[in-house]
């Protein structure tokens, strides 16, 4: 059966395809489930001119019509659910049952939060003799990775539109079809040509786009190696830029935890999208006296994430994206044993009873040593680190000491001091006691986990300019 061919979204319009393409493969069946277009400089160039010529009219509109056409979004999204998590569920490989409540859920709450707060949120202020005034920046170019398809591409275009700006996305080429869907949404909802563009490609795209003379803003989310290039190019034309780039982020167990729940929730966190999630506590932290107890646990919890077939319902874990990232994983699991860290469950042998698929063990590895590779980069696979501590003090030292500064939890029965110890540790987020995430929080990294935020009003800050308008005085 032929599989579909997409070509590029641009000026309101599917392009077709004619021209070099790639091809979208399902990471669990390992069959090619359809083709997109392979941009370059030239529909970049057409996209860009296509999302310059929309800005004027879109910034001009009011904000109270653009949260009108994001509620209309949200529905639409809505409706097409069902489609979503399964077009999510062939390109990343998740649960089907995760698909459905995380990546095909998450888009709706974004969009209709970002509705409410662009009903609210005033665009001038007076400022003594000065009306300060919030602008749109005019062209973005957002790219993004595969792990989050759906969701880090709303993440970025929700908030930009809502804060009148254009855009131009280049999706992740290992897992593009929900972002050309959103395309589709968009349409329907009723937003005027040209606002949204999308080139599907790879890092020529992404590279053309960085360069764009007529591009205003980059907002980036990716590994730190590509963030770090992509700031450099887009120096040479002083655009705005905001980097959403990886993590190593702990899970922070202090001695009065309620334990038991601490590293079942803990466990599931390091596993979740198969571990491809820039903010999983991939590290596990915990007082050393506990280790022992804690490893039993854990084994306990990882039995329950067994992998298995993303298309049923009951499946915890799926594949990871591609036979490069499986790749990766394993040489991460390999490293760790010779650097001596104890293997409790998982390794680098394929799961039993799978002969197709780019699945990987659920990994468990105890008596980390904080220094040591595993404990320090990020794998972006299904494998945990437990590493023991002396005191608090300690604790927060070996929370920070990576290069990375995204995310983390602090489990303690006395809230006050998990906040205290929350306070200390150098990253975006930190959530206490497993508390859940609020798409209206900002989302961001400090250090090597880049900067700018996402969601919320902070989100949408950063698509604004900001003009001081002087007053004279008045009949002055
Ligand atoms: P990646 O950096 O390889 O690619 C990200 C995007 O950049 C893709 O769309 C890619 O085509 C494009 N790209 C590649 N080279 C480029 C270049 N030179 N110029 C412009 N664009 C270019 O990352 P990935 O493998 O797709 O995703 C995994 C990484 O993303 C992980 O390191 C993960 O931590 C990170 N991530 C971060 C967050 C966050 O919010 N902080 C969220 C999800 C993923």
């Amino acid at each position: 059966m032929p599989v579909p061919e997409h070509g590029q979204f641009i000026g309101g319009a599917a392009k077709p395809v004619g021209g070099p393409s790639i091809e979208v493969e399902d990471p669990a069946a390992q069959r090619v489930i359809a083709t997109v277009a392979d941009g370059g400089p030239d529909d970049v160039d057409r996209a860009v001119g296509a999302a310059r010529a929309a800005f004027g009219r879109w910034a001009a509109t009011s904000p109270a019509d653009r949260a009108a056409l994001l509620r209309r979004v949200a529905k639409l999204l809505e409706d097409r659910r069902e489609e979503i998590a399964q077009l999510v569920t062939a390109e990343l490989g998740a649960p089907i049952r995760i698909s459905r409540s995380v990546h095909a859920q998450l888009p709706i709450t974004v969009t209709s939060t970002t509705a409410d707060l662009l009903a609210s949120r005033p665009f001038a202020e007076q400022l003594g003799n000065s009306l300060v005034v919030q602008q749109p920046v005019g062209v973005v170019a957002a790219i993004t990775p595969w792990n989050f398809p759906m969701h880090q591409v709303t993440s970025k275009v929700v908030p930009a539109l809502a804060a009148g700006a254009s855009v131009v996305l280049k999706p992740s080429e290992l897992a593009p079809l929900s972002a050309l869907l959103l395309a589709e949404v968009l349409t329907d909802a009723g937003l005027p040509d040209g606002v949204f563009n999308v080139v599907t490609g790879g890092p020529a795209a992404g590279r053309a786009l960085v360069d764009h003379d007529d591009v205003d803003l980059v907002s980036f989310t990716g590994s730190v190696e590509v963030g770090r290039a992509v700031a450099a190019a887009a120096a040479r034309t002083v655009k705005r830029v905001t980097l959403e780039l990886g993590g190593k982020s702990a899970s922070l167990v202090l001695p009065d935890a309620d334990i038991p729940t601490a590293v079942k929730v803990s466990v599931a966190n390091a596993f979740f999208n198969s571990g491809q999630a820039c903010n999983a506590w991939t590290r596990m932290l915990v007082p050393v006296d506990e280790l022992e107890r804690v490893n039993e646990l854990a084994l306990a919890a990882a039995a329950k994430h067994a992998v298995g077939d993303p298309a049923d319902d009951g499946t915890r874990m799926g594949p990871v994206i591609s036979d490069r990232q499986r790749e990766r994983v394993r040489e991460f699991i390999r490293t760790g044993l010779s650097e001596g860290a104890r293997l409790l469950v998982g390794g680098e042998v394929p799961p039993d009873g799978v002969d197709r698929g780019y699945f990987v063990r659920p990994t468990v590895f105890t008596d980390v040593d904080p220094a040591s590779t595993i404990a320090q980069e990020e794998i972006f696979g299904p494998v945990l680190s437990i590493i023991g501590y002396q005191d608090e003090d300690h604790a927060v030292e070996i929370a920070n000491g990576t290069r990375y500064g995204l995310g983390g939890s602090v489990w303690s029965q006395d809230t006050d001091r998990a906040v205290r110890v929350a306070q200390r540790i150098r990253t975006g987020q930190v959530d206490v006691n497993g508390a859940p995430f609020n798409p209206a929080a900002p989302f961001g990294g400090f250090k090597f986990s880049g900067y700018g935020r996402e969601l919320g009003v902070h989100g949408m800050a950063e698509y604004l300019e900001t003009q001081s308008i002087q007053l004279p005085a008045a009949g002055g």
